[in-house]
């Protein structure tokens, strides 16, 4: 059965204005998914005006009021998990704990910035006997929020629970791939008593109703989360529009074993680092760097934990029909490279799983960092193997990436861990764990990983401005 899905504009669903719909693709079989409201400008427009229509009163909603709000969002998405987790799943394919797992997060955010509404403040300065001096962070106003469909609960999650709190009003534009629990969220957050169109969630393609989200012009910040390309387009309109911009882009991060490490937990954090949510996660751990003397041995290690991942088991198919080609694309370029797979390469042999869009989790030895897999994010569950000698090389290896978004390191020598991650280009850095989706760390990336910082107290920073203010007495 597939659901139709409307706009949530102003506390309520609504028809799109072309009255257009587009059907998805249902990621584990293959068949039809949900069908999507096709928006355009006009639907931009109305939830726009809905936002801005409930600005004031948001901003000037008094702040325990608002955490109580947030709370009782948190607490209405634990209860009615298993619905999300299923509609996650319908969208996604995927397995069931993953997409539990994936709610609990999202309505963590809820939770954590609930706490945090009074904590945008500000300081007084001290300068002159007669003056008062102070500052104060304030909301921008209406926040274009648009995410990708690899986690889209989580990501709508974790940016609006902190532009919330922080007294802001959100326009959200999930991906088309997968929308509905985005709407979900809306629907919720209007039935624990977020005034209307404090909220709002426009449906349709990024090229239309994203850009002319980001070019409206009572839009006054954006975040996005998503690919390099896109990101760089809107970061025109936003520079044009002169307003702030928080990017969340790909990555290519380094995990970096060292032959003094807890080899057995080192293989096992590795497979997870690529597998989690089948790869397709920005801070995938896909670039594998092991000291020369323990490569073959540490990569036999890893394979054989990868051999027993099953496919549509605890690992879920690709989640577009384009990745799913885009992943087989790179085991032809590996092919052509004269890459050896030491497991997967290809796709499962079960046809029952035919109709998915599934591929058999990889493992790639001996992997120059030049590689074309090495270099370029594939978005799957694809791991190249890289040796390296020294410490410098794997420092030097790790930092040659356009990206910078994670990384790891794994060694029992303490001091070299500090001067590892003092080295690596990289918004976070891991020793002898792999990254964690607490809600409280902070998270953003160097390079073309993007700027800004998602998560924790620092991304109240970012959902608000300083204002100074000046008192003669
Ligand atoms: P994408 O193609 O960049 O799409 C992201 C969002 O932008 C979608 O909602 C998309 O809408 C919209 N969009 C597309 N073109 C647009 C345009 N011209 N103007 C405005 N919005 C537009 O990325 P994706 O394919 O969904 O996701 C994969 C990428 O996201 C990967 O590169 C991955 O690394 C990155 N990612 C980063 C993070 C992070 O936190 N750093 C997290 C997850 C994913 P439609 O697709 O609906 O048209
Ligand atoms: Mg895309």
């Amino acid at each position: 059965m597939t659901s139709k899905l409307n706009h949530w504009i102003d506390g309520r669903s609504v028809v799109p204005a072309s009255n257009e719909y587009r059907v998805g693709d249902n990621p584990a079989t293959g068949g039809a998914g949900a069908e999507v409201a096709l928006g355009n400008i006009d639907d931009v427009k109305a939830a726009v005006a809905s936002a801005e229509n409930a600005a004031r009163a948001w901003r000037r909603f008094p702040s325990a009021k608002r955490g109580r709000l947030l709370g009782d969002l948190a607490r209405l998405m634990r209860e009615k998990n298993q619905e999300l987790a299923e509609l996650e799943i319908e969208d996604t394919g995927k397995p069931l704990a993953v997409a539990l797992s994936e709610v609990e997060n999202s309505a963590a955010y809820f939770e954590f910035y609930a706490g945090l509404v009074n904590l945008p403040v500000g300081d007084v300065l001290d300068v002159d006997p007669d003056q008062h001096i102070y500052t104060r962070r304030e909301p921008f106003g209406v926040i274009g929020i648009i995410t990708p469909w690899n986690v889209p609960m989580n990501q709508a999650a974790r940016a609006c629970a902190p532009a919330l709190a922080a007294g802001n009003v959100v326009v959200v534009k999930p991906a088309e791939a997968s929308s509905q629990t985005t709407i979900a969220l809306a629907q919720l957050a209007s039935q624990v008593g977020f005034p209307d169109g404090t909220f709002n969630v426009v449906l349709g393609k990024g090229s239309e109703v994203g850009t002319e989200l980001v070019r409206h012009p009572s839009v006054r910040k954006v975040a996005f989360t998503g690919s390099v390309a896109v990101g760089q387009t809107i970061g025109h309109i936003a520079a044009d529009r002169v307003i702030p911009l928080t990017l969340e882009l790909g990555g290519k991060s380094a995990n970096i074993v060292f032959e003094d490490a807890d080899l057995k937990f080192a293989a096992s954090e590795a497979v997870r680092a690529f597998t989690t949510n089948a790869g397709q996660i920005c801070s995938a751990g896909t670039r594998l760097l092991v000291q020369r003397s323990i490569h073959d041995e540490f990569v036999t290690a890893v394979a054989d934990i990868v051999r027993e991942l099953r496919p549509g088991k605890e690992v879920g198919p690709m989640i577009t029909r384009d990745q799913y080609q885009q992943v087989q694309k790179y085991f032809d370029v590996a092919n052509q490279e004269g890459m050896q797979a030491e497991v997967g390469g290809n796709l499962p042999d079960d046809e029952a799983l035919r109709g998915g869009f599934y591929v058999n989790p990889t493992v790639y030895s001996n992997v120059d960092n030049s590689a074309t897999l090495a270099q370029e994010e594939i978005f799957g569950p694809v791991l190249v193997a890289i040796p390296f000698d020294t410490e410098e090389d794997a420092i030097r290896i790790a930092n040659n990436s356009d990206f910078g978004l994670i990384s790891a390191v794994w060694t029992k020598d303490i001091s070299r861990a500090f001067r590892v991650s003092e080295e690596i280009e990289a918004g976070q850095v891991f020793i002898n764990t792999w990254s964690t989706g607490a809600v409280q760390t902070p998270f953003g990336g160097h390079k073309y990983s993007g700027y800004g910082r998602e998560k924790g107290i620092e991304a109240l920073n970012h959902y608000s401005h300083l204002k100074c203010v000046v008192v003669a007495y």
